[in-house]
């Protein structure tokens, strides 16, 4: 075997409940004492209510959080947590949320705590993302990786059903592409499996009634595993191309890759020898692909870009921002016409 593995340098907590004392202790472990809270204002009785204990941590709160970051509401931000006079960043929500603290992270050079609420799985990366003018950059700076990351399952309970299932696809959507990604290896794949296997067994679950704390600790345990493995294999063809429809098209996060994760893995399955029975066991099935399309199936999950308002005339304009990144290491040969074959089948009326 030879290969490399760069570990990334992060704790993470693990838990079902007791998070307020948790994250008191943490902050105080990192010895910080003037704290910028970043949330949505949806997420703003959560945060008061698990800053509760800290009051006299926080310096300041920044609640106004858009999706991709856009660079405008950025400097805003910037400049309030510089008029703060801050040593440190809590960041309480979704993949928005924390994507907006890894920006102030990297701009103040500062320690960065992160608490998900989602299974986007941006918290267990260096990965930071910016948008101006509709135009999304995205870069790895190990500034941007939170130190600590806590995770409570319970904080998850208020999700939607139908975000539920979506965002753990988009976890799922990182633990399968880390099997083909660039810096795929040996260590990324173990962590790949088992995140896909415990997300497999979470999706499962959602079908059978309530959404229970189980349910939540099984996904987001899966989530982490899948973020963490993303961050050290990268990006491949399924992400770059929904980086792509994402950023041209404004088309929703989470239910983007859930659509088009089956069509890239049909299209890719064909060159992952060994590790095409693997992904299939991860996802309780024989067959990657059928393992795959009956977890959509089960859960309801969307399988068409149509209702989000992406058409087959949008294609062209995917191809050509493609174009950027072929050649791409692919098991299988990706061109111009795998790609428009991958966007039909997402485009196609349900
Ligand atoms: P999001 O953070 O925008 O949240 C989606 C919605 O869910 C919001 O309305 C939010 O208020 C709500 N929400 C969040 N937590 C909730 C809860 N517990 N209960 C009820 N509602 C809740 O979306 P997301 O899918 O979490 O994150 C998407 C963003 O994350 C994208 O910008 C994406 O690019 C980024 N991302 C980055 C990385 C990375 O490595 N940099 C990885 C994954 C995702």
């Amino acid at each position: 075997m030879h290969f490399t593995y760069e570990s990334l340098p992060q704790k993470v907590v693990f838990r079902t409940g007791g998070s307020r004392t948790a994250l008191h202790g943490e902050l105080d472990a990192l010895g910080v004492g003037r704290v910028a809270v970043v949330h949505t204002p949806q997420e703003s009785s959560l945060a008061d209510d698990l800053t509760a204990p800290l009051r006299n941590l926080i310096a300041c709160h920044i609640d106004d959080v858009k999706p991709h970051v856009p660079a405008d509401v950025a400097d805003i931000a910037l400049r309030k947590a510089r008029d703060a006079d801050i040593d440190a960043i809590l960041t309480i929500g979704g993949g928005s949320t924390t994507g907006m603290g890894k920006i102030l992270a990297r701009e103040l050079n500062l320690p960065l705590v992160a608490v998900p609420t989602t299974y986007a799985g941006s918290e267990a990366t260096p990965v930071w993302g910016m948008t101006t003018d509709g135009v999304k950059r995205t870069g790895r700076d190990v500034r941007c990786l939170p130190r600590t990351v806590l995770y409570d399952a319970d904080l998850l309970a208020t999700l939607p059903r139908e975000l539920t299932v979506a965002s753990a696809f988009n976890a799922l959507a990182h633990s399968v592409e880390a099997f083909w990604a660039p810096g795929a290896n040996p260590v990324t794949t173990a962590i790949a499996t088992e995140s896909v296997a415990a997300l497999t067994d979470g999706l499962r679950r959602t079908t059978e009634g309530e959404l229970d704390s189980d349910t939540h600790a099984r996904l987001l345990y899966g989530a982490y595993l899948a973020g963490n493995a993303f961050a050290v294999a990268g990006s491949g063809l399924h992400h770059k191309l929904c980086h792509a429809l994402g950023g041209a098209f404004d088309l929703p996060h989470a239910e983007t890759h859930t659509v088009v994760l089956p069509y890239v893995l049909e299209f890719t399955a064909p060159g992952l020898g060994d590790d095409a029975d693997r992904l299939a066991r991860a996802l309780g099935h024989t067959d990657p692909v059928e393992g795959l399309r009956s977890l959509v199936a089960a859960t309801g999950a969307p399988t068409s870009l149509a209702p989000y308002g992406f058409t087959v005339g949008h294609i062209d304009r995917v191809v050509e921002l493609m174009a950027d990144f072929l050649p791409l290491p692919h098991p299988v040969p990706v061109d111009n016409d795998a790609i428009t074959s991958i966007l039909t089948s997402a485009a196609h009326q349900e």
